[in-house]
């Protein structure tokens, strides 16, 4: 993550212990601090997560952000709202108003009052300048390897240590959980003043509910989830506040308007963007593959996939560089600052023309990091295969290190891919139960994920004549 650095050094200089909560947070932020820093995490995740791919939804999107936005304390600011092309389960604030939406959490509202809670609740992030010095731990220091800049520019850029702190691939801002009762409540209010049916709002966090008690066993938890707590409690309460209104006659939940804008958008991960099968990870469209050694744990990102042994001890990165040939490319790695050359080869990888460069570099806090670079044509393309190691551990992870490049290769002709899985939003022409949907997707969805995007239960008997959400495959 490139981003991280910069951030970092924000951080570092403005962090202060707040005399009242006793929470260390950014104080004396000026508004323009304030934009950099947001802007700083917009080309972060445009560059590593990428922006979902739908002009109409996006306006859609952003519309509607905007209108709350500007109805807000803070109108001024250069408010953007950005739907990420990410399945997790995720909205997040950057301060200086840029907001960000995942189709992931897209698939699971069910109308716009519930986009608008959510929306608003970030908003409110924003409009209450809560603090953003909360970026987990785990993020900053979770893994063995440093996190300081490295001398050797390319190197540098790798960020060692860093993807792994990315994990799902997007940059979450905690924030505390007095920050998120108070977004909940503006989220709210904003919700409100546009003239939104509150009602909707706890059901988003019910549906949250039920999905993290629906991944427990697999132990993954939503993202909106990990850094968003207590879905329980923030039912009751946004339930508690919509009890407050005191008529409903003029507010709307605009369902139908809302499901309408999701026909057709990517359900789930999009294979075409690579993924992971076990330890093997497969390309459909770039037609390369390698496999990582047991327990490494992949991060798939819009420009790189990264491969991290689970101390951090060593990681494998792939990524497409702008060169003509590998040789081309290999001369132009060895002429970085910085870089202490071990070794030099050209020695093909599984059949396609390589580049071998081995090396070692020293990071900016002085640890001796070693490593492999190899440089692979395939398919009119050539790929930096990266693989980087505390030269302390150098002895125990070379050859994870080498096994890992060297299984980099195209694909089998016949490799048969994922499919890619897309929301189908359909009006029911006779009833029927999420049971009989997921049957008649001929498998792009099971009845349980069907019935938690639609917010029902897998039994219910949805009505002839509802518009509802289904899968099938694009
Ligand atoms: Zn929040």
């Amino acid at each position: 993550m490139r981003i991280l650095p910069a951030a970092l050094a924000l951080l570092t200089l403005s962090c202060a212990t707040n005399p009242v909560t006793g929470r260390r947070e950014l104080s004396l932020v000026s508004e323009s601090q304030e934009i950099a820093m947001g802007q700083s995490l917009l080309a972060g995740t445009r560059q590593e997560t990428g922006f979902y791919d739908d002009p109409a939804l996006t306006t859609y999107v952003a519309d509607l952000g905007m209108r709350m936005a500007k109805a807000s304390e803070r109108p001024d600011l250069p408010w953007e709202f950005h739907v990420v092309d990410d399945p997790a389960v995720n909205a997040f604030a950057a301060p200086g108003g840029f907001i960000f939406i995942t189709r992931g959490i897209m698939a699971y509202l069910n109308s716009e009052a519930e986009l608008a809670g959510v929306m608003g609740h970030e908003i409110g992030h924003v409009t209450a300048k809560h603090s953003v010095s909360q970026l987990s731990k785990q993020q900053l220091f979770g893994v063995g390897l440093l996190a300081g800049a490295i001398a050797a520019p390319e190197i540098a850029n790798s960020g060692i240590g860093q993807a792994a702190q990315a994990g799902a691939g997007l940059l979450f801002l905690k924030f505390g959980r007095d920050d998120e009762r108070q977004a909940d409540e503006l989220g709210h209010r904003y919700s409100l003043h546009q003239g939104y049916d509150v009602r909707e709002m706890p059901k988003t966090f019910a549906t949250l509910q039920r999905m993290s008690e629906a991944s427990a066993s697999s132990g993954r938890v939503p993202g909106f989830l990990s850094t968003h707590p207590d879905p329980g409690d923030r039912v009751a309460a946004t339930q508690r506040w919509a009890d407050t209104v005191s008529s409903y006659a003029n507010l709307e939940a605009g369902r139908d308007r809302y499901l309408r804008h999701l026909d057709g958008v990517v359900f789930g991960n999009d294979p075409r963007q690579g993924y992971f099968d076990g330890q093997r990870y497969l390309h459909p469209v770039l037609k390369f593959q390698f496999t990582m050694p047991a327990g490494w744990q992949g991060v798939n990102q819009a420009s790189r996939v990264v491969a991290v042994e689970p101390n951090g001890q060593a990681q494998v990165e792939v990524s497409q560089v702008a060169f003509a040939t590998p040789r081309a490319a290999a001369d132009s790695f060895a002429r970085q600052q910085g870089l202490q050359l071990l070794g030099r080869n050209d020695d093909r990888v599984n059949g396609l023309p390589a580049s071998t460069i081995s090396f070692q570099a020293t990071t900016s806090q002085g640890a001796s990091l070693t490593g492999q670079a190899t440089f692979v044509q395939l398919g009119g393309a050539v790929y930096r295969v990266l693989g980087l190691t505390l030269t302390q551990a150098a002895a125990q992870q070379g050859s994870a290190i080498a096994q890992t490049i060297g299984s980099f290769g195209p694909t089998a002709a016949n490799q048969v891919f994922q499919r890619v899985r897309e929301l189908d939003v359909i009006t029911l022409s006779t009833g029927k139960t999420v049971d009989r949907l997921a049957q008649e997707s001929n498998g792009a969805a099971t009845a349980t994920e069907l019935a938690l995007i639609n917010g029902v239960e897998v039994g219910t008997m949805l009505p002839t004549g509802r518009l509802i959400k289904t899968v099938r495959f694009r």
